[in-house]
């Protein structure tokens, strides 16, 4: 099986992405995509983080909780996204426009890739070090990378998003990049129109 998009890393940014693509799928340009999320989580910012300002959180709301949660809210409202647990990435390629993924158990083919790590060194996936360079919005003196982009986009096919994607480190700001990039996703899916998904009262 290829998938449509696959997400490396389940943090903040990667699990809103996989939230905002899960919310589409009674859209037609999205029904029969198939989305996966690499829910590697034991590096995440989220193990030890407490949010207090973070608007939709409850004060104290732990990030140890929200790396839980965040999972089931993905699989009891979107079971139809793959999400694939205890595996980290090794590798990516691009072969013919496909993007090879290798886990240290697993290879998986993605057309599109969403790369949702932090900006904590070392980075350790190889294929994407053509990419690498200085944070731009970190203190310097702790040495963060980000990978180079343009609102999001590496290259064709390649994103970013949370801290890696260059942005401070805020929850609310990681957690807007994934979401932001879900709805470039959908939009180029719906042929390039702009669309976005919400749920209403009726
Ligand atoms: C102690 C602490 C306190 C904080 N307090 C606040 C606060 O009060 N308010 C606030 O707004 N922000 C706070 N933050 C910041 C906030 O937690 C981060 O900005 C946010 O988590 C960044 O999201 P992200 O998606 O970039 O990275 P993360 O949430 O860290 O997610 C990255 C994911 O990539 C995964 N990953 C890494 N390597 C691999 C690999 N090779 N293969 C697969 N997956 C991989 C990780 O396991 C992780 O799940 C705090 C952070 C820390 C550390």
């Amino acid at each position: 099986m290829i998938f449509n998009v696959l997400i490396i890393g389940g943090g903040v940014s990667g699990m809103q992405c996989a939230l905002i693509l899960g919310s589409a799928k009674n859209k037609p340009f999205a029904t029969h995509k198939k989305i996966g999320i690499i829910m590697h989580q034991r590096a995440s910012h989220l193990e030890n983080a407490l949010f207090n300002n973070v608007l939709g959180l409850s004060p104290k709301t732990l990030g140890k909780d929200i790396l839980i949660e965040g999972k089931k809210q993905l699989a009891s409202l979107y079971p139809h996204i793959s999400q694939i647990e205890n595996e980290k990435v090794l590798s990516v390629k691009e072969i013919n426009s496909i993007y090879i993924i290798e886990t240290n158990k697993n290879s998986y083919q993605s057309k599109t890739i969403v790369i949702a790590l932090n900006y904590s060194k070392p980075f350790t996936v190889d294929g994407l070090k053509e990419f690498i360079i200085p944070h731009k919005k970190a203190n310097p003196r702790k040495d963060r990378i980000q990978l180079k982009n343009e609102n999001f986009l590496i290259k064709k096919g390649l994103y970013c998003c949370g801290t890696i994607a260059g942005l401070p480190s805020q929850f609310a700001i990681a957690a807007g990049s994934g979401a932001s990039v879900a709805t470039d996703i959908l939009s180029l899916w719906n042929d390039n129109t702009p669309t976005k998904v919400h749920d209403k009262i009726v």
